[in-house]
């Protein structure tokens, strides 16, 4: 028997085999089950997350032979079954919408319509990629979705739903097919390798399961590629030599030069990223993602939920989490978006994406700022007798003797409160700094960028005690303060 490749091999023949779609899945046998058929589906979701392998499921529930109405439990050996399975039955026409564009191809669908099934209950026409039609070829399908034959059905799948017209869209009932979790897709390729009596590391499991990145299209394709090198034992030292290293590893490395404050070695990390294939916008994508999740670990303590890793990999970013503290991974967030965004624009992505790695490198200069700032704090306290609250404790010891770590960068965090504060306690800038030298400090862009960051509701706010505050302070509040807007 000729190889079959995986994904083709393993395809979900049934509501039941559907991974990581179970809602989906529950939704429409229900449906079957109560005769509450719709006439158009339209599935939406990135590639390889299960499309077109439910509507085929579907197509199958609706026709097959061995039931004499449409039913949850396709047989998969009747004639129809086994045609639907292989995209070759009669009256299941699968339409690739990215190559029959245009107007003819569905006024040809639509006469074909007319006429009844050759062998079984319904007319499915399976449109896949279907936003890639002209504005006229959905004008013409609109027609027929608006008053389909008794006999035809719609599936249509998309990864673009923005470009599917609002009057298709409305006619259709609509099903968002989400990134398949990396466990689920570990679990499934785990049974298949059992099937195939195939030894693999959890290791790489695990490792193909992640860089499919939810698409077990991809998941798969990754799979076969292993095994047409080695097709007995998959090892990690196979896995090393055949896929690239996962986005995790590549994002830990740029991090780990970061908190050593080494530019040079956060430049070559990319440099090595971006000669492995990866574009600077998936090289953030990854780093945001690992940043993310040293902020989660950071803000909310190391057995939080909010983070899907590795019972192994935990204890290397645990450590890693506790280089920075929570602001500071908001700022870089801020940072990596920025460029995100910026380079999609931009024909020198590549020097931006330098400059955004060198900054990162630099954050402990950011975090002086806060320092710079505290001591104008402090400054405003002296000259108009305000008591500022009492520091916030840091809440993780580990913290304390790490490089730019919290030391360096607690300040930071009270700093623009308390300039915030001073600035409202005291109606002229204190004496001991010109008013023109606090609008260049609140003029800084750090600082404003700074501001923007901490301004979400990740962090509170100090709260000043009663007994601090005098009758100066309370009486100058609501006074807009002098140069300096906290808000701006
Ligand atoms: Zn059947």
């Amino acid at each position: 028997m000729s190889y079959r490749v995986l994904a083709r091999a393993y395809r979900s023949a049934t509501f039941d085999e559907i991974v990581g779609q179970e809602a989906i899945a529950t939704t429409l046998t229900n449906a079957i089950g109560s005769g509450r058929i719709h006439h158009g589906y339209l599935f939406t979701g990135t590639r390889g997350v299960g499309k077109t392998s439910t509507a085929r499921i579907l197509a199958k529930a609706l026709n097959c032979l061995e039931s004499d109405a449409p039913t949850t439990t396709p047989c998969c050996k009747c004639d129809s079954c086994v045609a639907v399975a292989e995209g070759e039955d009669v009256d299941v026409v699968e339409i690739d919408a990215a190559s029959n564009t245009g107007v003819d191809n569905i006024r040809e669908l639509r006469s074909n319509a007319a006429f009844r099934p050759a062998r079984s209950r319904f007319k499915v026409y399976i449109i896949d990629e279907v936003h890639m039609l002209s504005t006229q070829a959905f004008n013409a399908l609109l027609k027929t979705l608006e008053e389909p034959p008794e006999h035809v059905k719609f599936i249509m799948a998309t990864t673009e739903p923005h470009k599917v017209p609002a009057t298709i869209q409305s006619r259709c009932q609509n099903f968002d097919f989400k990134a398949i979790g990396a466990p689920a897709i570990a679990e499934h390729l785990a049974r298949i390798l059992d099937t195939e009596k195939i030894q693999a590391d959890e290791v790489v499991v695990r490792r193909v399961a992640r860089l499919a990145n939810g698409s077990m299209r991809d998941a798969l394709s990754l799979l076969d590629k292993l095994l047409s090198y080695e097709s007995e034992k998959l090892t990690a030292a196979v896995a090393e030599m055949i896929i690239p290293p996962p986005h995790d590893e590549l994002a830990s490395k740029v991090m780990a030069c970061v908190a050593g404050r080494d530019a040079a070695g956060a430049l070559r990390e990319l440099d090595a990223a971006l000669q492995g294939g990866r574009t600077v916008e998936r090289f953030c994508d990854h780093l945001i993602e690992h940043v993310r999740t040293l902020m989660l670990l950071c803000v909310c303590g190391d057995d939080t939920d909010l983070v899907d890793i590795a019972e192994q990999a935990k204890p290397q970013l645990v450590e890693q989490a506790s280089k920075f503290d929570g602001p500071t991974y908001v700022y870089m967030i801020t940072l990596l978006e920025e460029l995100r965004r910026n380079v999609k624009f931009s024909g020198t992505a590549r020097a931006l994406a330098d400059a955004a790695m060198v900054r990162l490198a630099m954050s402990h200069q950011f975090t002086e700022i806060g320092t710079l700032l505290e001591s104008l704090d402090q400054g405003a306290q002296a000259s108009s007798g305000t008591v500022a609250a009492p520091k916030k404790k840091a809440t993780r010891a580990a913290v304390a003797d790490s490089p730019p770590a919290r030391s360096a960068v607690e300040p930071e965090v009270a700093a623009p409160v308390a300039t915030a504060n001073a600035a409202a306690s005291t109606v002229a800038p204190p004496k001991s700094v010109s008013s023109e030298q606090w609008n260049r400090v609140a003029r800084d862009p750090v600082v404003q960028r700074f501001k923007e960051a901490v301004d979400g509701t990740l962090f509170d706010v100090r709260p000043i005690e009663p007994a601090a505050v005098d009758e100066s302070k309370e009486h100058a509040s609501d006074e807009p303060a002098d140069g300096v807007d906290p808000d701006a």
